[in-house]
């Protein structure tokens, strides 16, 4: 249907509108709209056309994948491929090799043409509103009328970088891991990384190499075992995925309630890179970046750092500030339970940190988090129509 713009202009004006010189609305009523083709959305999209619903996926990026294929040159994954793959696909690697975020991004494209998945790419979605019972969702010049929608952008959209970024002396280069490519992009000379969780932990090891580099931050806890090994891989590892991320650390046992605020404040413990790898490769650990003083990086202790690079590997927000609901409590987090979210019947997220577990923002832990969301849609559908 077309909604042309100006419709209401008064029969008979010469003189057109604001409205009218606007190009042409397009509006179009489904039953679901998802938002995001990554990991999360395709999952949802799987279970949903099993189920029969009408709906579509709408992916602001050009091609499926293309969040891995935009991620550093040297990211091999750190779960290994038998935990890479999304419901109803096998990963195509040997089940104990670590892909390449280029494998992971080809992986999502083919997997979407595989179930016919109905993605719309280049696609950004610009706002979520609500207008009685049912979502409008705005992409461009398209309106989409739906009853349900599932933000399915996950939590990793918006970098987070400190404010007193900005106070750093303009000759240090500094971005967020989110833009670094490889050691290529930096000034010669030394690099800190400030956030010691996976990333920061992982960049490091692409640089050593090159640069000397400091890594600045609290030790968040890693897997205590080597990671490669026979043993590692076929039993440590999927009691570690399997059982502690997915099953026991839940927002339903009291271990898991207990863990989720460390998990959110802190990130996952370091899965691949170990301490002792860091310290092999000749990484200096340093306490907090408490702030900037006289242009230079400041520990926590007050020591300054006369360091040519800074990667801000802070992590990420959610950044589905394009809602325009109320659905946000305090810090800004979304309210909601296993992604239904508070108040907004018909409204769900989908791969938010500890949306259930530790694991609702890995791949392995995108079927169940997915599932649940789309029968919830189901059980909605069946209600409305009986
Ligand atoms: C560097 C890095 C390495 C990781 N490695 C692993 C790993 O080895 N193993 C593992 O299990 N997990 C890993 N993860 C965690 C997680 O699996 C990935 O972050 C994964 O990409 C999250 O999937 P997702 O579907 O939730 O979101 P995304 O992959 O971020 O997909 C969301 C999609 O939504 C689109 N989008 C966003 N906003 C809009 C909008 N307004 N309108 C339309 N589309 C929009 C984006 O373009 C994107 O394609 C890693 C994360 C990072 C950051």
């Amino acid at each position: 249907m077309q909604l042309e713009a100006g419709a209401l202009q008064a029969a008979g004006s010469q003189v057109p509108s604001d409205e009218e010189r606007r190009p042409a609305l397009r509006e179009e009523h489904v039953d679901v709209v998802v938002i995001g083709a990554g990991q999360n959305g395709l999952s949802v999209g799987y279970h949903l056309a099993r189920k029969g619903v009408k709906f579509v996926i709408l992916e602001a990026r050009e091609r499926v994948g293309d969040i891995w294929r935009s991620r550093w040159d040297s990211l091999r994954l750190f779960t290994p491929a038998r935990f890479d793959a999304l419901i109803g696909m096998p990963f195509p690697a040997e089940r104990y090799s670590f892909p390449t975020k280029d494998d992971m991004a080809d992986y999502l494209e083919v997997y979407a043409k595989k179930f016919s998945l109905p993605v719309r790419t280049g696609f950004k979605v610009d706002e979520v509103t609500r207008s009685g019972d049912r979502y409008i969702v705005s992409a461009g010049q398209t309106r989409y009328v739906a009853g349900h929608v599932v933000a399915a952008a996950s939590s990793y959209q918006k970098p987070k970088i400190p404010d007193f970024a900005a106070s750093l002396d303009p000759s240090i280069r500094q971005f967020h891991s989110g833009v670094y490519k490889n050691p290529g992009q930096l000034n010669p000379g030394s690099v800190l990384l400030v956030g010691a969780s996976n990333s920061g932990a992982e960049i490091a090891m692409d640089l050593a190499a090159t640069h000397q580099v400091w890594l600045a931050g609290r030790h968040p806890g890693h897997i205590p075992v080597a990671y490669n090994g026979y043993f590692a891989m076929r039993l440590v590892l999927p009691v570690v995925l399997r059982i502690v991320f997915h099953r026991l650390l839940t927002v339903d046992t009291p271990m898991g309630r207990k863990a989720k605020p460390q998990q959110l404040s802190h990130g996952l413990p370091l899965i691949r890179v170990k301490p002792q790898d860091l310290d092999a490769a000749g990484v200096r650990r340093v306490s907090r970046v408490a702030g900037v003083r006289d242009g230079k990086p400041m520990l926590d202790d007050g020591q300054l750092l006369d360091v040519s690079n800074v990667i801000w590997c802070t992590g990420f927000r959610a950044g589905l500030d394009w809602i325009k609901l109320p659905i946000f409590d305090d810090s800004g987090r979304v309210k909601q339970y296993r992604g239904a979210v508070e108040g907004e019947p018909g409204l769900y997220v989908c791969g938010l940190h500890f949306q259930h577990s530790t694991s609702s923002t890995m791949i392995h832990g995108a079927a169940r988090d997915a599932g649940y969301v789309a029968d919830k849609i189901g059980e909605r559908m069946r209600a409305a129509a009986r």
